[in-house]
């Protein structure tokens, strides 16, 4: 009896154990699965629509505070704005000059708890500001210590002025006529598509239902014309759903305004999209673990030059832009802008032949009154749009995804009388946090945090996963088993723009591979040879926007 009774308590445990194990593996459950959630859900507390920083940090808000949540994103995770940034999470030193100390106060608490719940893809990277003009590194020296003192408890190091001699030796590539000083100072630096792609995983952890390739198409609305929920096509089998939801969040970025119309035909244009542009070189050019801040360009901005995943990125633009585009083209002006910027501060001159990749994104501004806008003094802060059953939000940066969806979450309550609920997220460890002073591989394995070991368990299963995917970069074949399998990879793009960066850090390189990568996932995901063609070729087609001629 007393044994029977000693079974049962293990096999009660046992299950409960394996349960948890199963939630926290969730992103093993296959597209098929989830897809059949959304039928057998018939009212979801919110559905939100788009899969980009800001669409899938309220998701992780929205799921962690208990709410039933389904997030639509119509093409992969990040394809938008989200994969194409410049990659810090940052106070933004640029906004201290214009005043706007709340702006900056807020990224820098974020900076802070991204660099604890994140840690396996936060960096902490020390810039340098070269100096031109005497007075100017008091000035900036000054500004720093400021931009120190606001992030509190938070601060990533000390800044301070340094001298000639440092900044040449940190910077063995810097221009150094009429060189005077330099100031040091520290920020956070990350991979944008693959904290996206975190942020989708801890959403479906904690048991939120997470698609990609599924397309919002129609706005659902009940006989009083309040909107009720969504229409979405899935994008791989053109099947449509009709979901109804509490609260329709729009998330959508540049994209904002569409579905604000599909409510409201007659509705105003509330975004103004404003365009960045990078260029990626060799790390040679730079040839430091520092990175440089060039603080006054022709153009009034700043410009980065930035190491990141061994290569060196450089930008930006902002330059206005009429219609919203999922893949915008760098204009001539601003790749000779980039240019001819870098040139004057680099001893080791860039050509267009030496740029391994280009990527432009879009900036969802919010748009300020008036008609006359510039975009660099366009303010970063978010904006919250309340409409029928409907949020929106628009302008925000990455640094602050988490207060943002805080805010929608908490509008959310508010304006539709949900239970109350306080948000967890400043405590929510994402997908893939290792714990403090852990150390993780010195190689491109580190974006996976607390997944390497199953990573390369994964990888030790067949010799042919430990195949390299192309003779000059460290990406094997296993990569493309555990994108497919754990991280909800449907195409030969999202693997190779997404799940490793290849097709952002060297565009030709991405299209050597790209038939490899392609026959790897219809194997994987059971499709024809006419699809391993089709992705093949839309892929290369997609590269030719990446490569400069
Ligand atoms: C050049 C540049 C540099 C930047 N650098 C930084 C930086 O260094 N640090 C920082 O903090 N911030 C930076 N930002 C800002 C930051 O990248 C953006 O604020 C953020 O990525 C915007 O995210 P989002 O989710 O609002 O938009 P997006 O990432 O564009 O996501 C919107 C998503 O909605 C989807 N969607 C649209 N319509 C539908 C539909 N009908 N159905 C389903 N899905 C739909 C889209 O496909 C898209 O994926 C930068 C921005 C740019 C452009």
């Amino acid at each position: 009896m007393c044994l029977n009774v000693f079974t049962f308590i293990i096999l009660i445990f046992l299950i409960a154990l394996e349960k948890i194990a199963l939630r926290n593996q969730r992103n093993l459950t296959t597209r098929k699965e989830l897809l059949s959630s959304l039928n057998a859900t018939d009212d979801w507390d919110l559905i939100i629509v788009g899969g980009g920083a800001s669409g899938l940090g309220i998701a992780v808000d929205a799921i962690t505070r208990g709410f039933k949540t389904l997030l639509l994103e119509q093409y992969d995770f990040a394809k938008g704005t989200s994969s194409k940034s410049t990659k810090l999470l940052h106070g933004g030193v640029r906004y201290l000059p214009q005043g706007n100390i709340k702006l900056v106060t807020e990224a820098l608490e974020e900076r802070g708890l991204l660099a604890q719940n994140a840690r396996h893809l936060f960096k902490n990277q020390e810039f340098i500001i070269p100096n031109y003009n005497w007075w100017r590194g008091y000035y900036y020296a000054f500004g720093l210590k400021l931009y120190d003192l606001l992030s509190k408890k938070l601060s990533l190091g000390n800044s301070k002025r340094i001298s000639k001699q440092k900044v040449t030796n940190f910077l063995p590539t810097l221009e150094t006529e009429g060189l005077f000083s330099g100031v040091s100072y520290f920020d956070g630096q990350f991979d944008d598509a693959r904290l996206a792609l975190n942020l989708a995983q801890t959403a479906m952890d904690h048991g939120a239902t997470v698609l990609n390739y599924m397309k919002v198409t129609q706005l659902m609305k009940n006989e009083a014309g309040k909107v009720c929920g969504v229409s979405a096509e899935d994008q791989e089998s053109k099947t449509i759903y009709s979901i109804k939801g509490k609260v329709v969040v729009n998330a959508t970025g540049i994209f904002t305004d569409r579905i604000l119309k599909m409510r409201d035909p007659d509705h105003k244009k509330t975004v103004v999209p404003s365009q960045g542009t990078h260029l990626v070189l060799d790390a040679s050019f730079l040839n430091s673990d520092k990175a440089i801040l060039i603080p006054k360009t022709s153009d009034g901005r700043v410009l980065f030059v930035i190491p990141w995943h061994n290569k060196v990125i450089a930008g930006t633009t902002d330059t206005l832009i009429k219609k919203p585009k999922i893949e915008p083209v760098a204009q001539e002006t601003e790749i000779e802008f980039i240019l001819e910027t870098i040139n004057s501060h680099l001893t080791k001159k860039v050509g267009r032949k030496d740029v391994l990749s280009i990527f432009s994104g879009l900036r969802p501004l919010a748009k300020p009154k008036g008609d006359k806008v510039k975009t660099k003094e366009v303010s970063r802060s978010h904006k919250i749009i309340v409409s029928g059953q409907m949020v929106s939000i628009v302008g925000g940066k990455w640094t602050t995804y988490r207060k943002m969806a805080e805010d929608v979450v908490d509008k959310v309550i508010q304006a539709y009388e949900f239970p109350q609920s306080r948000s967890r997220t400043k405590e929510v460890a994402l997908h893939g946090n290792i714990p403090a002073n852990t150390q993780l591989p010195q190689n491109h394995l580190y974006v996976y945090g607390s997944e390497v070991k199953d990573y390369l368990t994964l990888e030790s299963e067949r010799p042919e996963y430990q195949e390299k995917l192309h003779p000059d970069y460290p990406y094997t074949t296993g990569q493309v088993i555990w994108a497919v399998r754990r991280e909800m990879a449907r195409t030969t793009e999202d693997f190779l723009a997404r799940r490793i960066r290849l097709l952002f850090l060297d565009a030709r390189a991405a299209t050597e591979v790209s038939r490899k990568v392609s026959e790897i996932m219809a194997k994987e995901l059971n499709k024809p040879d006419a699809w391993v063609e089709e992705q093949h070729h839309s892929f290369l087609k997609l590269a030719e926007k990446y490569i400069l001629n």
